[in-house]
């Protein structure tokens, strides 16, 4: 996934616009033109909230707000719009960008800058998909309320914004202003979070690898489940007890009784004492760092 830009949507949730919304919308299903005054009326209806009933004004003063903290750390404002309904949206602009995950690392800024600001307005949803909704068309109108879309900065109050947004007039954009190294912020979270994501899947996977009735702990392998599938059978079992028994496979124990004992939470060798988890184990056997650990357990599953 490669890109140049990212968005956070800024959104008032308001019961009275959900409403008259719902209805506008099923209006429109029928075309335009249908039952056309009622459809103005809701969309006077809806224009008035937002421009006399000042709705939108969280949103505006939260995306504000995140625009101040955003300088403080990557040098200057992101780009502030006005949605043309209850919200607005910021957009940071760095240079064309390969990310792994950007959904995921959008999503873990987004939710740290709500939380850290405590930010109400700032709808998570959204940037779960960064690609969809990259960007309203600035100056397009609102479909429902006929604002216009239109950029606005720090320094604009409310009415000024409306006021912009009544009677629009293009103003020069230059991504120069906007430019910053953000997408560097990002590639680190990408990196984590695409990580995280992983061994979050590995132990989702382990849970479908148990025994059916057998309880896992921490979420992780059935120890038990885990070495049948990598030794084979035991040498022997005892259905009555907790644990089975195996030759030892380490090469340097020439084990012949047997004497490596699988539990359910790890083994442990009578002979070479030898203990631990199944971590431990492909470390040690099969001579693995963490991440080759990670690739393994997964070919396991596939
Ligand atoms: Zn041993």
């Amino acid at each position: 996934m490669v890109f140049d830009r990212v968005f956070l949507d800024f959104d008032v949730s308001n019961h009275e616009v959900k409403k008259i919304k719902n209805e506008l919308t099923s209006l429109r299903c029928h075309g335009l033109k249908h039952e056309k005054s009622r459809q103005d009326e809701l969309k006077d209806q809806l224009q008035d909230l937002i421009t006399n009933e000042k709705i939108a004004k969280q949103a505006i003063d939260e995306a504000k707000y995140f625009a101040v903290k955003f300088k403080e750390t990557f040098g200057k404002y992101p780009a502030l719009f006005f949605s043309g309904c209850k919200g607005c949206h910021a957009y940071a602009f760095f240079k064309a960008t390969g990310f792994k995950n950007l959904n995921l690392a959008v999503s873990w800024f987004a939710e740290n800058v709500k939380k850290s600001y405590n930010q109400h307005t700032l709808d998570l949803s959204v940037t779960q998909d960064a690609q969809a909704r990259l960007s309203r068309i600035p100056y397009s109108k609102h479909q429902l309320t006929d604002l216009t879309v239109v950029p606005f900065s720090i320094e604009d109050d409310y009415d000024e914004i409306i006021r912009k947004s009544l009677h629009p007039h293009v103003e020069d954009f230059s991504r120069e202003n906007y430019q910053t190294d953000f997408h560097k912020h990002l590639q680190k979270i990408d990196l984590v979070e695409t990580y995280n994501a992983r061994v979050k899947n590995i132990n989702k996977t382990s849970n479908k690898v148990s025994l059916g009735g057998s309880k896992n702990f921490n979420g992780v392998y059935d120890h038990r489940v885990f070495f049948n599938s990598i030794l084979g059978d035991p040498a022997r079992e005892y259905p009555d007890k907790e644990y089975v028994m195996y030759n030892c496979p380490f090469k340097d124990h020439n084990d012949r009784k047997p004497s490596f004992r699988v539990h359910k939470k790890g083994y442990y060798c009578y002979g070479c004492q030898r203990r631990g988890n199944y971590w431990q184990f492909l470390r040690d056997f099969h001579d693995l760092d963490d991440m080759q650990i990670r690739k393994y357990l997964i070919n396991l599953r596939n």
